[in-house]
């Protein structure tokens, strides 16, 4: 139906290789979420298995067959941008349908299917305007709707929702995940944003300067990440780093903890610290600290708390929730003691 199979894919431009062997396997149905830093192939990736370019090395399969010959239009997927790249002198109901058109489908059959999506995405109210008179969630909701028309085997979304504002993201992210429950298709995400990784992914690609870093649910990534690289990219505020050295600890180059997994008190503690600045969220307080042993550090508290800048203040972390990585950068100790090899989390 949609299973996808990616096999030492390598791509170069000219000297640089921006993609060094990625191997990915992705289930039918599955939602899958490539996250990374801006620059480190997302977007050269998903334009691969669309088909918009070349791998310079290695294979993708769809469904188990290879599609390196079949072109774009052929491979069953529809893509969503961030920029919506409809077009501006038709209306909703014909960028919807356009697609279809070109394709050959009766007008009965692309009527059928605009209203469908139409329905799902809540349109039905705005067919007869043009994009010029919608605002960027709904244009962005034709961009989708345009992808879901035609029925495919496999979503790829590029950053959909990077033009919108912060209201307007969480909004469609909860549309993008309902979606997924209701059409039960193949989604390929691509995000900079962790936390769109987090809430929408089955299943998360870490990637950093072409290479896969981690693959794993969103929780096998918080809890035990492989590296120091996705232990710090995975999480906000991200997971404190600091020098082994400092704290007396032989075994390691670095300590980990998360900001969520330190405790603060005025009277007693691990870490004697003092506030350099504080945040007061409401639901949360986050601390920034500079502490005698452990240098500066962040704290995440819930709820109001009464900690302020100047205060001196003890800082304890989770003996539990403390990771400890090689000069590598690889977990050697901690809640993830044992991560799961890469081949075999793939697989
Ligand atoms: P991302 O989507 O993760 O931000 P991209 O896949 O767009 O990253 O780009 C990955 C790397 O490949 C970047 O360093 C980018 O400059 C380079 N790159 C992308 N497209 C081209 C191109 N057509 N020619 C040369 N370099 C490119
Ligand atoms: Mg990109």
């Amino acid at each position: 139906m949609g299973s996808l199979t990616l096999s030492t894919i390598r791509k170069s431009y000219s000297a640089v290789e921006v993609l060094k062997g990625i191997d990915l396997e992705v289930a039918d149905g599955e939602f899958v979420v490539f996250v990374g830093p801006s620059g480190c192939g997302k977007s050269t990736l998903l334009r691969i298995i669309a088909g918009l370019d070349d791998a310079t090395s290695g294979e993708v399969l769809i469904d188990g067959v290879s599609v390196d010959a079949v072109p774009s239009a052929k491979r069953g997927i529809a893509m969503v941008f961030q920029s919506y790249a409809l077009y501006p002198h038709l209306k909703v109901r014909d960028n919807m349908g356009l697609g279809l058109k070109q394709a050959g489908a009766k007008a009965e059959d692309i009527r059928a299917r605009v209203s469908e999506a139409s329905a799902m995405l809540s349109l039905d109210d705005y067919l007869d305007r043009r994009p010029a008179e919608l605002s960027g969630g709904q244009r962005q909701r034709v961009a989708i709707g345009r992808a879901i028309v035609r029925h495919p085997k496999l979503f790829l979304f590029d950053e959909p929702l990077s033009n919108l504002d912060a209201a307007l993201r969480v909004n469609t992210r909860l549309e993008i995940a309902r979606l997924h429950r209701e059409l039960k298709a193949t989604m390929i995400y691509v995000t900079h944003d962790q936390v769109e990784a987090m809430t929408l992914a089955d299943k998360i690609v870490v990637l950093n300067k072409g290479r896969v870093e981690q693959i794993g649910s969103p929780m096998d990534l918080y809890n035990h990440p492989a590296n120091l690289f996705v232990a710090g990219f995975i999480g906000s505020p991200k997971m404190n780093f600091i020098e082994a050295d400092r704290l007396g600890r032989k075994d390691a180059a670095t300590i980990g903890v998360r900001p969520e997994h330190i405790t603060v008190d005025f009277e007693s503690g691990e870490w004697k610290g003092k506030v350099l600045h504080a945040e007061h969220l409401g639901a949360d307080t986050i601390l920034y600290l500079d502490t005698e042993r452990a240098g500066f550090i962040s704290v995440r508290l819930f709820g109001e708390q009464r900690y302020d800048a100047d205060d001196i203040v003890y800082a304890t972390p989770d003996p539990a929730r403390i990771y400890a990585f090689d000069g590598d950068g690889a977990v050697i100790g901690g809640p993830a003691a044992a991560p799961a090899p890469k081949a075999d989390v793939q697989s």
